[in-house]
């Protein structure tokens, strides 16, 4: 190549695409078979990982992740073939059983620090010290005042608490049909006895269509 002129420049040949876009692939496809990926996208989700792909791939390659993205974007075939993997990534059977019990504890610590807002009842040690001082002295005002007191949620708390205790694989179950609850609804309502379709039932409210499934949204 004549110097001055780099890869995807007007003037020079055009990226690879068709290789850097199995190998992008090829990648993916290595990653859904190994599970040291995991713990990582149990935290921080897939997308990191996805960016590390990227860059991995197009960088020897003279292009950007963006450009690559660009590309996909408008090209239907090339962007199935990418979420199809993505997809299959997010549904590993270790990685949702890592974000049930993430989310889990993560449950159980909101639902300790509501109770002793909506009951006066102190959180447990573990819980208080991962508080910050201000927050603290927010949430022990708020207790102490009594204010937010409420009968009606505190059982469904203590009730949510007593399975995450007892008999954690059952906390996320829903009681009524059994599925497994949304993770997306449990962290808008870590005390939910029910899927939100069993809710409605309980409450007599009109059935909707089913909540859609996450979807994987690079594009
Ligand atoms: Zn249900």
């Amino acid at each position: 190549m004549p110097p001055g002129m780099t890869i995807g420049s007007p003037e020079g040949p055009p990226p690879p695409w068709q290789e850097i876009h199995r190998a992008v692939l090829s990648t993916l496809d290595a990653l859904a078979s190994s599970t040291g990926w995991i713990p990582t996208a149990a935290t921080v989700g897939i997308e990191p990982l996805f960016e590390r792909v990227l860059q991995q791939v197009c960088e020897p390659h003279g292009v950007t992740p963006g450009a690559y993205i660009d590309l996909i974007t408008k090209d239907t075939g090339m962007r199935r073939e990418v979420q199809k993997r993505l997809s299959k990534l997010m549904e590993h059977p270790g990685l949702v059983a890592m974000r049930r019990e993430a989310q889990r504890r993560e449950a159980e610590h909101q639902l300790y620090v509501l109770r002793y807002v909506i009951s006066g009842e102190e959180p447990p040690d573990w819980v208080w010290t991962s508080i910050d001082e201000a927050q603290q002295a927010q949430l022990r005002d708020a207790a102490e005042s009594g204010e937010e007191r409420d009968p009606v949620l505190t059982p469904r708390v203590q009730h949510a608490l007593r399975k995450l205790a007892e008999a954690p694989s059952t906390y996320g179950e829903c009681e009524d049909c059994g599925t497994t609850i949304l993770l997306e609804r449990l962290q808008i309502v870590p005390w939910a006895e029910c899927c939100a379709a069993c809710q409605r039932k309980r409450e007599g409210t009109p059935d909707v269509p089913p909540e859609p499934q996450v979807p994987v949204t690079y594009f």
